[in-house]
């Protein structure tokens, strides 16, 4: 990511170029460029531009602008819009897939980049289907309440570099579907792949709908700068608690709109009723998938004693199955670490846990940024693979003999996004869930998210939902409107 990095070489495939703003419709030079660097070669993908304040100020003025025109469309044009996203992104899905793989290190298949773009239509279809009925909430001889729902006006979205394209799509699809329209703001590992697609969705969108500008954070950070801009009317964030602390910070004096989706530090709860190979295979998935870098993957296991050899060794032998390799060879399945950054992180909760415990699997780095799977058995809450979001391939597993306290350890951490319970005792199962401090909990997988089910996070994990209806209702004010008898 550094600037202008001498060293980067030519990845085989890619096309090197700069990659330019999108504002008011129309591509945009920067006046510098930084690099983006493939986490699997070291080799350079593009050059994402650098904007500057006054870059940014362009993009919020033509995103105000089309605000005028986009707020006041018909609802069946705004649910059209989608559909058209939706077409858009299918007929360019391979692009945007190889570019994912490239400066991200998801590989095209498994579930990988190619899953994402699939993601990114469904998502579109189904936010087509959403709508902002007026409600009634009084209509007698007193008079008539009508409950309206408003656009709030020009929404920033700042991303993070796991899913790029995905999230990004899930900031600005209930935006954009709400009437709101948007400045996205992707992160500096990973810019290019949401440049091109806000590129594409731009040929059948109006102009000014959809904007994207990125920076580094180092010679300029245009996230802290969309936090504080006084032409913007909320944030969307998806990314790390601190940053999202920041930014509720950043926008207090403005009084901005925010839905902050951040960190989490996800336990699964192993009863000892299950069948230790039927689950191996969702556990796994639920822990590795896009090598752990997800919000809502599984970060902790507790297992029951009963269980607790079996389950180790069918989730080593499951993970011994999986093929690592670079993310455009069509038979990998999971690829490097996306960055050194994380790489780093992960390897340093590794090494100060792999001591306190018994190492099943992996443990040690690969080439360059490659980390093989790692499960790490024997912890206990104290570990810091326990306590600390790993992000990364490295599953702690820790022993319990009682539920009461697995349940304990499960809630004696500051985040709460998600929660699974994998048991054949499915009232039992819930009955635990339920008592689970997170937004989102499983029986029996870990992770599955869908475009009607409100996602979001408890205690530090974020404020405001994604998904669903009540999503959509959180790029909308509520304007109460006093009718009178009729
Ligand atoms: P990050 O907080 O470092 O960066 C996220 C974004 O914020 C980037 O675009 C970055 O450029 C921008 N940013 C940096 N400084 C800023 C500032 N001062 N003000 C405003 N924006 C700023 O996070 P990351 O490393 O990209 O992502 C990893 C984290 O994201 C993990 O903790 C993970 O759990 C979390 N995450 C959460 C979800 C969810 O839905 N809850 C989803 C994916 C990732």
């Amino acid at each position: 990511m550094a600037e202008n990095n001498a060293q980067a070489v030519a990845a085989p495939e890619a096309e090197i170029r700069d990659y330019p703003m999108i504002i008011g419709g129309q591509p945009v030079a920067a006046e510098r460029y930084f690099d983006v660097v493939n986490p699997a070669t070291g080799g350079l993908v593009g050059r994402a531009p650098m904007a500057s304040g006054r870059d940014l100020d362009g993009a919020v003025a033509a995103a105000n602008a089309a605000f005028e025109s986009w707020s006041k469309t018909s609802d069946e044009a705004r649910a059209e819009a989608c559909l058209a996203i939706a077409k858009k992104v299918e007929e360019n899905a391979e692009e945007t897939a190889r570019l994912i793989s490239m400066e991200q290190g998801k590989p095209l298949n498994g579930i990988g980049s190619r899953f994402e773009m699939g993601g990114v239509q469904g998502w579109a279809a189904y936010t087509s289907s959403l709508s902002m009925p007026i409600k009634v909430l009084q209509d007698d001889a007193q008079g008539r309440v009508e409950l309206h729902r408003k656009p709030v006006g020009v929404v920033g979205s700042i991303t993070p570099w796991n899913w790029p394209v995905l999230i990004a799509a899930w900031h600005f699809l209930p935006a954009v579907r709400a009437g709101c329209t948007v400045v996205v703001k992707p992160s500096p590992f990973t810019p290019l792949s949401t440049i091109r697609l806000i590129e594409l969705l731009n040929e059948v969108l109006p102009a000014g709908v959809l904007n994207v500008v990125s920076s580094d954070d180092v010679t300029t950070n245009i996230g802290a700068a969309m936090s504080q801009h006084d032409g913007i009317r909320k944030i969307v964030f998806t990314g790390s608690c601190a940053t999202g602390s920041k930014i509720m910070q950043s926008v207090a004096p403005s009084m901005k709109r925010l839905t902050l989706e951040m960190g989490g530090n996800d336990a699964g709860i192993v009863l000892p009723d299950v069948d230790p190979a039927a689950i191996a295979e969702g556990l796994f998935w639920g822990a590795f998938i896009n090598n752990g870098q997800t919000c809502a993957a599984l970060k902790r296991l507790y297992v029951h004693a009963d269980v607790y050899d079996d389950v180790c060794n069918a989730l080593v032998d499951f993970a011994k199955t999986i093929p690592l390799g670079d993310p455009l060879d069509e038979n990998s399945i999971l690829g490097p670490i996306s960055n050194q950054m994380q790489f780093d992180k992960v390897k340093a909760l590794v090494d100060a846990s792999k001591h306190q415990g018994r190492v099943l699997l992996g443990g040690a780095p690969g080439e360059g940024l490659f980390y093989p799977p790692t499960i790490i058995a024997d912890l206990d809450n104290s570990a810091p693979l326990v306590a600390e979001e790993q992000f990364g391939p490295a599953l702690p597993i820790i022993k319990f003999e009682d539920v009461e306290e697995a349940i304990a350890m499960a809630n004696d951490v500051e985040v709460g996004l998600g929660g699974s319970v994998w048991t054949t005792d499915t009232a039992k199962g819930q009955e635990i869930a339920s008592r689970l401090e997170c937004g989102s909990v499983w029986l029996n997988s870990h992770g599955m998210i869908q475009p009607n089910a409100p996602f979001g996070g408890l205690k530090k994990s974020g404020l405001g939902v994604e998904f669903g209806e009540e999503g959509l209702m959180e790029y909308t004010d509520i304007q109460t409107q006093f009718l009178g008898p009729r």
